[in-house]
């Protein structure tokens, strides 16, 4: 990969920026396009479909009209199985141009697109491709009278809405299960991130998956979102992002139809190391990575760091060393590990969270500047603050960059009553080398996920998704597949 100029082959890059709807692409409907922009260097990428309420009902009733046809959710699950199959290999043999869509379209790390988002997708497509032909539905244990079936049907039409830190992962955790199951998708991407899903429908379509089974319709929250959400005809509506967006959702679902509703939300979450850690430099490395990686731009970032006050000293020492290792870069240079910031807006609300911290009485240890401005890009230092009691801001709102929140505890209770505290339940860590520590912590962490020496462990078998506000739903693993199904009971009298 060093050797690769992926600088001048992101130049030379073609991608699509329409809607894509029924197997074609096209603009929208009104002809309206937004602007879609670098946010390395403030280049404008293109102009994009604007989809609103015209395009939501097309796609709708495209994606109904192949639902009922059966050319999809009839199909025999081995039938299935093949065409996503098939679909994952073409995403897999365009793993660079992938992997650069996202690099330009939202600043991250080139090293990580190849590295994890680009296969990260094609995995999770195969993944659940090879699963939907191994689930068995139910027989209930019933008189010799009669014969009673519990079976999995898919829902119809599902809407996914999905967010741009992870944008071509995020929208493969909803579209893998969902099609596996039968579903017809329909995606709105971020409008701060399109590119990547328009590509995936073009390559689901080259791989022969039928017209309107897969339709992406590029747009704003408050547009294409909002009439997906509230629209009578669509069965389910699946979403990765904010609490706030996930909150009115779940409103728009009641409204309408009752539409399943499936929230993956915000986190603060909790990053505990006990004085017993086995390997303290491995332990603040992963600290320092877990608040870095992604520019913080991660739902499940460590971004609360409880320290047991007897290793506090050694740790901070540490950490200030850590954390230096991550510097922003042009995200198209391979050696480059935090890239730019998504757009001004969430540039502003880092600088915002940095203000207020020292305001409130945290000491900023280091890092917290915005640099690399002559580029024209948005980039932030990671940065460190000490002293943070759980009263303050920092310490309880989501910041979505690199913002690591550090404070010392003294007991056990202390540290899960600190790591509880907080309307967020997405993930949590545990770096102890005691057995009974590590389980007591984490059977108390309130949290759909914990990491036992270790942060952001895990693959496809195993679910991913949040306790509190940080959601209702759990993508990845079966669990994902049962979501985007119906259960039906049938009851048979034998003569
Ligand atoms: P966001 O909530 O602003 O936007 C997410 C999506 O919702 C976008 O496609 C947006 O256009 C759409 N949207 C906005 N308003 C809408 C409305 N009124 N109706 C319908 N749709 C609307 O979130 P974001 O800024 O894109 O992403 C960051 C958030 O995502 C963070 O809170 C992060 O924690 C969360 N996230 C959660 C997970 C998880 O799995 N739990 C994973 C990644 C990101």
């Amino acid at each position: 990969m060093e050797n690769s100029n992926w600088i001048a082959q992101a130049d030379s890059l073609q991608y699509s920026t329409g809607a894509f709807i029924n197997g074609e692409l096209t603009e929208a409907k009104s002809g309206a396009t937004f602007p879609c922009v670098n946010p390395a260097n403030g280049k404008l990428l293109g102009n994009v479909a604007r989809c609103d309420q015209a395009d939501v009902d097309l796609a709708v009733r495209v994606a109904r009209r192949v639902f009922d046809s059966g050319v999809w959710s009839a199909l025999a699950p081995t039938q299935r199985k093949a065409a996503l199959q098939k679909y994952a290999a073409l995403i897999e043999k365009n793993t660079e141009k992938l992997a650069m869509l996202e690099t330009i379209d939202a600043g991250k790390p080139i090293a990580d697109t190849l590295g994890y988002d680009a296969p990260a997708t094609a995995r999770c497509i195969a993944w659940n491709a090879e699963a939907i032909d191994k689930l068995y539905d139910e027989v209930a244990p019933v008189s010799q009278d009669s014969l009673a079936l519990v079976t999995r049907e898919p829902l119809g039409v599902v809407a996914a809405i999905v967010p741009w830190n992870f944008p071509a992962v995020m929208m493969s955790w909803k579209l893998g299960p969902a099609l596996a199951a039968g579903n017809s998708v329909i995606v709105k991407p971020s409008e701060k991130s399109p590119l990547s899903a328009i590509f995936l429908a073009e390559l689901a379509h080259e791989s022969g998956i039928p017209a309107g089974v897969f339709q992406v319709l590029p747009g704003f929250g408050h547009e294409a979102g909002q009439a997906l959400a509230l629209h009578q005809d669509v069965d389910c509506i699946t979403f990765t992002g904010s609490t706030a967006v996930g909150k009115k959702l779940l409103t728009f679902a009641g409204e309408s139809n009752m539409k399943r509703a499936f929230m993956e939300c915000g986190g603060k979450s909790p990053h505990i190391i006990f004085s017993d850690v086995k390997d303290i430099d491995k332990a603040v490395n992963t600290a320092a990575a877990a608040i870095c990686y992604n520019q913080g731009e991660v739902c499940t970032a460590g971004s609360r760091l409880l320290v047991q006050r007897d290793i506090y000293e050694q740790v901070i020492e540490k950490l200030l060393v850590a954390i230096k290792t991550w510097q922003p870069g042009n995200p198209l240079e391979p050696s480059t590990n935090v890239g730019a910031i998504i757009d001004q807006q969430q540039l502003d609300r880092i600088l915002d969270y940095i203000n207020i911290g020292q305001a409130e009485g945290a000491t900023l240890l280091c890092g917290g500047q915005q640099v690399l401005t002559e580029t024209g890009g948005l980039y932030v230092e990671p940065c460190v603050f000490t002293d943070v009691t759980p009263g303050m801001r920092i310490f309880k709102e989501e910041i979505f960059g690199s913002v690591l929140a550090v404070t010392v505890f003294d007991t056990l209770e202390e540290a899960i009553t600190l790591a509880n505290d907080s309307e967020y339940g997405l993930a949590a860590g545990v770096w102890t080398r005691d057995i009974s520590t590590a389980v007591r912590c984490s059977r108390a962490l309130r949290a759909g996920t914990v990491f036992v020496n270790n942060w952001d462990g895990g693959d496809m078998t195993m679910p991913f998704g949040g306790y509190k506000q940080s959601g209702n739903g759990r993508d990845k693993s079966l669990h994902a597949i049962e979501k985007y199904t119906e259960m039906k009971s049938t009851w048979i009298e034998l003569d």
